[in-house]
């Protein structure tokens, strides 16, 4: 499975262009043609796009440069007032989704989704899944599918259309049940959250090692994952461990690793991504970490417009080995709030992942940082029971202390806590992407 990305194919069908002969010059020409008719079309529409884009000259965008004199949108505006971005009437909505915002604002983002722009996904999701299925693969997607339009039940329809069986379980708390539903159902394809899949992951290896079972691919999808969560998983099931990138905002799907799965090809025929600066607001070249944005190039219910989701990423100026034409996104870094600054130094919630979920027996963890005092602590809780609490604390603390800013806090006064519940498998029973920091104090007074 080092074969090469399939959304070339795909999109070469949209651009109307042999596959072999589409340059990525010919795909940024289609996006740029595209977002102009969305900004005209949003600007008649939607109310906020008509005060956001007023005075915007749209002959003016030449190229992906001219971008940057393109105002932002911002999450909180879309928050503030989400039927403002409505560019049809409510009753050719076919799907609202509702996403609670973490925090204890109570202020919820809703998106809206004609029929049409639910079909792109799943026409997408029908693509990006030929990266890793073949007609006739039975498929395990643990991410909701009870809803009609919901991730899962449009993962399902695109599946099917591909030839393969698909089956939806959310939340997927009971390992013992789906363990056996893998068995039963003859699964080789597990479709699912990282934190999910990951605890199943470790169930199986506990429970189920006698069992000969063979997985032919896993997908991760909806949250960051991480070198040491694939790691895990490739060790456990001895299958391949795709990523995939996405959000609500972007019609849930927004990019699938190839073969070589060095990052994410993205799906260029419906949306322009873009990483900018996440302080100045400035566009960044290739290879740069920074806020990755996108617009919608084909959406007609909600359309966005350099839309910042508030996760980091860079684009790589190096062609993927896999031989598409498609630049390739590097994995998640975390989120431009999931970050903690000790004196300036950054350290990312992935930087946290890919230490603290290297041990086996954490299946889920906060992290603290007080300015006042310099203290940064973690607390963490147990997949499962771990008899000896204080050796886990102390290998935990030891491996946290060779990261760079933690080895830079402690060589200038301040301290390393790690604190173990035993409140056995935490993991959150919604689709928010995992938020890490969920405390930071203020300079104390
Ligand atoms: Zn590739």
């Amino acid at each position: 499975m080092n074969g090469k990305s399939t959304l070339d194919d795909w999109i070469a069908g949209k651009l109307g262009i042999a596959p072999q002969a589409m340059t990525y010059n010919d795909i940024e020409a289609y996006q740029l043609a595209k977002l102009k008719e969305t900004m005209i079309f949003a600007r008649q529409h939607a109310l906020f796009y008509r005060r956001h884009l007023a005075g915007i000259d749209v002959d003016k965008i030449h190229n992906k440069a001219d971008l940057d004199s393109l105002p932002l949108t911002e999450q909180w505006a879309l928050r503030n007032e989400p039927t403002e971005f409505l560019c049809i009437g409510l009753d050719k909505i076919s799907r609202v989704l509702t996403l609670q915002t973490s925090g204890t604002t109570g202020v919820s983002k809703k998106i809206f989704f004609s029929e049409a722009d639910m079909e792109l996904t799943t026409d997408f999701f029908r693509w990006g899944m030929a990266n890793l299925t073949r007609p006739g693969d039975n498929v395990l997607i643990l991410m909701p599918g009870e809803r009609p339009g919901s991730i899962g039940d449009l993962l399902t329809k695109a599946l099917a259309r591909f030839g393969c069986k698909a089956w939806c379980e959310w939340p997927p708390a009971d390992s013992n049940l789906i363990s056996r539903m893998i068995l039963n159902r003859k699964i080789n394809v597990i479709v699912g959250i990282p934190a999910w899949v990951r605890a199943l992951a470790l169930y199986w290896q506990k429970n189920m090692q006698g069992c000969r079972h063979h997985l032919k691919a896993i997908l991760l999808s909806a949250d960051r994952s991480g070198f040491v969560v694939r790691k895990t998983l490739r060790q456990i099931w001895n299958c391949p461990v795709f990523d995939h990138y996405g959000s609500s905002e972007m019609g849930y799907g927004g990019g699938v690793e190839c073969g070589v799965r060095q990052g994410y090809h993205l799906r260029e025929a419906d949306l322009l991504f873009e990483i900018i600066d996440p302080v100045s607001g400035r566009r960044l070249g290739r290879d740069q970490v920074g806020e990755v944005v996108f617009s919608t190039l084909t959406r007609e219910g909600m359309p966005l417009i350099r839309y910042r989701t508030g996760d980091l990423a860079s684009i790589s100026s190096q062609r993927c080995s896999c031989g598409s034409v498609l630049p390739v996104m590097s994995a998640i870094q975390g989120r431009v709030t999931d970050l903690i600054f000790i004196d300036g130094k950054a350290l990312t919630a992935l930087e946290l992942d890919e230490v603290l979920l290297d041990f086996k027996e954490i299946a889920d963890y906060s992290a603290y940082y007080d300015t006042g005092s310099r203290r940064f602590s973690i607390k963490a809780t147990l997949c499962g029971n771990y008899p000896d609490i204080k050796d886990l604390m102390d290998k935990v603390k030891m491996r946290l202390g060779n990261l760079t800013v933690i080895t830079y806090l402690l060589g200038t006064k301040g301290s390393l806590a790690v604190e173990i519940d035993r409140a056995v498998l935490a993991l959150p029973g919604h689709m928010q992407k995992r938020t890490v920091f969920v405390e930071k104090t203020e300079e104390a007074r």
